[in-house]
């Protein structure tokens, strides 16, 4: 009795506060978002392509279809899939554990997998495949996103996550300050396969914050190939 008041007390005192903006979130919205930051937070869904899973526009119907680009050429992978779009409140946890190796976005970025359910799962992977970082970057910044992200995803798999089959071997400019072209160009051969990494047969589920050009994630995925994966499936938090 004692402590459900004293409970109730402190939620009154110090108000659970919204992940996206910081303000207080209403007692009884059970929730991480307030409502604003929780209408904003967009689930990528049908109709999309069933390759690179863009979004497309219902106005050839509500089926999934294969879009422009993947019609003219297929991508390395075989299929990507995205959560959500990329904007605020997302961008901004997203951004907060990239570049300030903020933890304090996980419970937004949490709840956010959680409301989207387990829609990700294609297949029965055996191998989860952060993208990696070049060492320097990784040790600049003190976290690989993707890694973090690929736990968030595989809580019940974390066995799986293997972050040493594929290596960064060169620094290469951040891919968002480039074009498609530059980007392609930026990347080759600036990633290899662990050489004793045995991926023959293997599925698996490659992971990144976010899918903009997908040069980056096409690019691992040629490699995972080249090395004998039998399928690479893609899943990022965001899409640009
Ligand atoms: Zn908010
Ligand atoms: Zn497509």
């Amino acid at each position: 009795m004692l402590d459900q008041i004293w409970a109730n007390l402190m939620l009154i005192l110090f108000p659970p506060r919204c992940c996206g903006c910081g303000d207080p979130i209403p007692m009884q919205r059970n929730r991480n978002f307030c409502s604003l930051c929780a209408a904003r937070v967009v689930f990528i869904s049908s109709p999309l392509c069933p390759v690179c899973g863009i979004g497309l526009s219902s106005d050839g119907g509500g089926e999934d279809r294969f879009c422009h680009g993947c019609l003219r050429c297929l991508p390395t992978f075989d299929s990507a899939r995205s959560l959500v779009y990329y904007r605020d409140p997302v961008r901004t946890l997203l951004h907060q554990l990239k570049f300030k190796a903020d933890t304090r976005a996980v419970p937004g970025l949490r709840s956010v997998i959680y409301e989207g359910g387990d829609w990700y799962r294609k297949e029965d992977y055996d191998l989860i495949i952060p993208v990696p970082l070049f060492p320097a970057r990784l040790k600049k910044r003190g976290l690989n996103q993707a890694l973090v992200l690929a736990r968030l995803f595989f809580t019940e798999e974390s066995e799986k996550i293997d972050p040493t089959v594929l290596i960064k071997v060169e620094n290469t400019p951040a891919q968002s300050e480039l074009n498609g072209i530059e980007r392609r160009k930026n990347l080759a051969g600036t990633i290899r396969a662990r050489p004793n990494a045995d991926l023959v047969g293997s599925r698996i589920c490659l992971v990144d914050d976010i899918l903009t050009t997908g040069t980056t994630v096409s690019e691992c995925s040629l490699i995972l190939k080249e090395n004998g994966a039998k399928i690479v499936d893609v899943l990022t938090f965001a899409r640009a």
